[in-house]
């Protein structure tokens, strides 16, 4: 039975237009609101503000195409296929619909996105979660997609980034889900092994089954600011009687009880892990070189699209 839910092997896929219509970040109309001060924003311009609110500096979630398009270089993002398909492994009731309603409302197939491409001309495989997905739950896909992920950037020899967002394992795999913990685990301890490196951006919020296994398994663990980042939620652990400290589960606490290396403010995050890449003897290359060598990963040199234009879906 689990043989059939990763069927074959990974290439290089062709974006499909579903995907390109994906990037699209803030949702209907021209404005948007600001949950924290309530500010009414352009959506242009919280945009180009990376999606941080220019009035109080409140951190808006970004969308898996959004982040790619924030820290990948134009033009060199190449997803990388699967052959990932969907199943409901333990048969639970309406998980079918609920995943094509979350691939209508979201525009992408699985919480997470792959692929390879260069970060200020640095070549790296970058995975980013999507929340709008279920909560970024992870299942067997996105945990098959995250093993593969670490296998490309193994024989690569690139550096992996990831940016995490997660409410935890997917209630309706039950075990299944929990299990991908120990693969993508495994997968990174090979990684790891080999001596490469391995970046987490642990993002707002990073739960569960994420944080507890790949999120904090980085060679270089980086937050963005006042991220909630933790395994249990906080009102769980105080079911069973614990009390808790103020500011328990933020990026800050977190970095101040060394669970976590950096905090990066997203306006600085690009450049940050391209100096992390330039200190680790990540060579630049350009982007020429870096379509030219998607285009032979698989053997075919023919199945590889590159984003056309702007990354950003302009
Ligand atoms: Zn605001």
């Amino acid at each position: 039975m689990l043989n059939s839910l990763f069927r074959g092997r990974h290439k290089y896929a062709t974006l499909k237009p579903r995907d390109a219509d994906a990037q699209r970040e803030v949702p209907g109309g021209l404005w948007t609101k600001c949950d924290e001060c309530g500010q009414i924003i352009y959506n242009k311009e919280l945009k180009k503000n990376l999606m941080v609110c220019p009035r109080c500096g409140y951190y808006f979630r970004v969308s898996a195409w959004e982040r790619i398009s924030q820290l990948i270089d134009e033009g060199t993002f190449q997803q990388l296929e699967d052959n990932v398909v969907f199943q409901n492994p333990l048969g639970f009731p309406g998980y079918e619909e609920r995943i094509e309603r979350a691939r209508q409302d979201s525009g992408i197939e699985s919480a997470v996105i792959s692929g390879m491409g260069l970060l200020d001309s640095h070549p790296v495989v970058i995975v980013c979660m999507d929340f709008a997905f279920i909560g970024a739950t992870m299942g067997s896909m996105e945990g098959e997609k995250i093993a593969l992920a670490v296998e490309a950037a193994l024989e690569s020899r690139r550096p992996l980034i990831v940016v995490a967002t997660s409410g935890g394992a997917r209630m309706h795999e039950g075990i299944l889900a929990l299990m991908q913990m120990a693969k993508t685990s495994a997968a990174l301890s090979r990684f790891h092994d080999e001596g490469l490196l391995y970046i987490t951006v642990l993002t707002s919020p990073t739960y569960g089954g994420v944080s507890a296994s790949f999120g904090w398994l980085g060679d270089i663990i980086i937050a963005e600011p006042k991220a909630a980042i933790g395994f249990a939620g906080k009102r769980t652990i105080e079911q069973t009687g614990e009390r808790l400290p103020e500011g328990f589960q933020t990026a800050e606490f977190m970095l101040q009880h060394g669970l976590i290396d950096l905090i990066v403010e997203r306006k600085a995050l690009r450049q940050t892990l391209s100096d992390l890449l330039d200190l680790h003897g990540v060579e630049r290359v350009s982007a020429s070189h870096e379509v030219h060598a998607g285009a032979g990963a698989d053997g075919t040199g023919t199945d590889v699209a590159v984003l056309g234009g702007s990354a950003d879906g302009q």
